[in-house]
């Protein structure tokens, strides 16, 4: 395959590049200004309250020490970390079966996070948890000194939030200076290398690999002119049409008072708003534990049993077997779990799996664009293209989010390594910064693969599921590659700016989860949502797929 051919994808366009280099050199000269004038202020207090106390002598100096300012002032960043409920940060759980420790400084460096590549310096192995260092003198937990220890201290997933050395602030290593401890921070980790792809090289990448290779067939198996139709005839078009006319004119309206040239939704991007609702309030059942049919209670998990052979025939690939907890009840109730989604237009009811499969499949339907986004934290949802806006969209069906990517973080409280988007025509795509935005907040350690072999990984299906198309076709598409790329850019930079705290109101508003992403989860019963740390009370991973049969 030829990767120089793939390479214009994610090379940034050169004007993207300028403009990020002279947003995050702005930051730096503040954040240095800002800092040393503080640093200056704080000695100068010191200083001056030593003297005094000396001058005074029967006054112990401990009090007045009591109100001296810390020479180290308090970051946004710092203050950003204090925030997040997050635990302290552990050293990465490296498994076993990784070859060797420079595969492993490889792997989870995240190239979803990374800025303008500048420089050829090493690039950091992830850490669970950035923490904030404005220190550049030695400290036993980050040795600077040592090259590979230093790019382990700076996690991969922060890296970008740190503006590029400037010219006027030379970075040093270590200065005992009294006021070194006031100087930015070193940037060395924010420049990143280049990335290439590599083919799998290890056990756990080929699994990877695999199991991504058999994820990407997903949406593929809604391209049946037969399943679509057979779609078309359980959705009532006319109240969805009608739905969706009325309330697009409503946005024209909107926009008209407004006084704006466009407005915020097309029209098809309302017939998939009115897909939406309906899905949700009429369509599907959310189950969790099914009622007793029997007598009406709720059941119990018993565990899974292998699908029976009626089962099979619909395209069960497990099992979960209830019980009825009622003493003179006692009844059994299956729960057979459907990727089909053939089966799952009868069944129309399942957990987010079979929402998300079933609802991708009826946009697809209605004529939108689709890419089935899989999640590494136990979620799947979907996303479709809106040509109104030139950009994928986030929607999910369990929840009937529109357009709300940070429900997982800010409003779940989720933490997230991966996720990656499949679609019948671009293949795959990593969307993990639509979602994350704030890596340090948010992020998971990416610890399936090297960064490299993920990108090797993405062409690989994109080249598999392009191959056949026009020149055009793979022209649009490689145009929307280019526009997504500079989408995450620019939350990249959203973040930057706030964590700066001199971020032009444009970019707040980016980076500011709107009110209806910040809510905690709303499908499943509650319990349900509290084991898999989803409620939004606390921001603990969520538990692994297994304890309750999964999405
Ligand atoms: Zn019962």
């Amino acid at each position: 395959m030829d990767h120089q051919q793939q390479q214009p994808f994610r090379t940034d366009p050169a004007e993207v590049e300028a403009w990020a280099k002279d947003l995050t050199q702005q930051f730096s000269q503040l954040l240095a200004t800002q800092q040393t004038r503080r640093a200056q202020e704080a000695l100068r207090k010191r200083v001056q309250s030593t003297s005094r106390s000396r001058s005074r002598s029967p006054v112990p100096p401990a009090p007045l020490h009591r109100h001296t300012p810390s020479p180290a002032p308090p970051t946004s960043s710092s203050s950003a970390a204090a925030r997040s409920p997050r635990p302290p940060p552990v050293p990465p759980k490296i498994p076993n079966n990784y070859p060797s420790p420079s595969a492993q400084s490889q792997s989870s460096s995240s190239s979803y996070m990374t800025p303008a590549p500048t420089s050829p310096l090493p690039m950091s192995p992830s850490q669970p948890q950035f923490q904030p260092q404005p220190h550049p003198q030695p400290h036993p937990q980050y040795p600077y000194q040592q090259p590979s220890q230093q790019s382990a201290s700076a996690s991969a997933s922060s890296s970008h939030l740190r503006p590029p050395p400037t010219p006027t602030r030379p970075f040093t290593r270590v200065n005992s200076a009294p006021t070194s401890s006031n100087l930015p921070p070193p940037y060395v980790a924010v420049r990143p290398v280049p990335r290439q792809p590599q083919p799998p090289s290890d056990s756990a990448s080929t699994q990877f690999r695999n199991f991504l290779m058999g994820l990407s067939e997903t949406p593929v198996r809604y391209e049946n002119p037969g399943l679509l139709d057979n779609a078309l005839s359980v959705i009532p078009l006319d109240q969805i049409y009608g739905e969706a006319e009325e309330e697009h004119m409503l946005f024209k309206a909107e926009a008209q008072s407004l006084g704006q040239f466009k407005e915020k939704w097309g029209y098809q991007d309302c017939v998939i708003r009115a897909l939406l609702r309906w899905f949700k309030r009429t369509f599907f059942t959310w189950v969790d534990c099914p009622i007793c049919p029997n007598c009406g209670s709720k059941t119990e998990l018993q565990g899974l049993t292998p699908p029976n052979p009626d089962e099979i025939v619909r395209g069960a690939t497990r099992t979960e077997l209830y019980k009825c907890p009622k003493q003179d009840c006692q009844r059994h109730e299956r729960f057979p779990r459907y990727s089909d989604v053939w089966a799952l237009l009868e069944a129309r009811r399942g957990r987010c799996g079979e929402w998300a499969n079933c609802f991708s499949m009826l946009c697809r339907a209605v004529g939108g664009r689709v890419r089935w986004i899989w999640n590494s934290e136990d979620h799947v949802w979907t996303e479709v293209y809106s040509d109104h806006q030139q950009r994928w969209v986030h929607v999910d069906a369990c929840e009937e989010a529109w357009d709300q990517p940070r429900l997982y973080t800010e409003g779940w409280g989720k933490q997230i390594a991966y996720c990656v988007a499949f679609s019948h025509d671009g293949g795959a795509a990593d969307v993990t910064r639509r979602y994350v935005r704030n890596p340090r907040m948010h992020g998971l350690p990416r610890t399936r693969c090297p960064e490299e072999v993920l990108l090797y990984i993405i062409d690989e299906i994109r080249e598999k599921r392009r191959k056949n198309l026009s020149n055009e076709d793979k022209n649009r598409l490689m145009r929307e590659d280019m526009r997504e790329e500079q989408e995450f850019k620019e939350y990249v930079a959203a973040v930057l700016a706030a964590e700066v705290g001199a971020g032009a109101a444009a970019h707040l508003e980016l980076q500011r989860p709107s009110e209806a992403e910040k809510r905690p989860r709303e499908s499943g019963r509650g319990e349900w949502a509290r084991v898999r740390g989803e409620d939004g009370q606390h921001s603990g991973p969520a538990n692994r797929p297994g304890g309750r049969g999964g999405p």
